[in-house]
């Protein structure tokens, strides 16, 4: 099961288990599944699109990370979404 790995960043989530279906605020980041603790503190309350241009912008590493690791993936929402903000000058 490959479940386990951050949506974003691809990494391997420790403690996983506990990231999904907990009471979140958020509620709409339920459904963009598991996030490490990394990615998960830099989003905060920002949308998907909205962190992912923040991180393009400011964080270059995990920018790389994110970019890499959707690179070898071929569909999926945030995938999608990655590639579009990748694209995005
Ligand atoms: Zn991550």
């Amino acid at each position: 099961m490959a479940y386990n790995d951050c949506s974003y960043c691809g990494r391997t989530i420790q403690g996983a288990g506990s990231v999904r279906g907990g009471g979140s605020a958020n509620a709409s980041s339920s459904r963009e599944g598991p996030a490490c603790v990394e990615c998960k503190r830099s989003k905060g309350n920002r949308s998907l699109v909205q962190w992912l241009r923040w991180v393009k912008k400011n964080d270059r590493n995990r920018w790389e990370r994110i970019t890499k690791y959707h690179g070898r993936k071929s569909g999926g929402m945030i995938t999608l979404t990655v590639k579009r903000i990748a694209e995005e000058r």
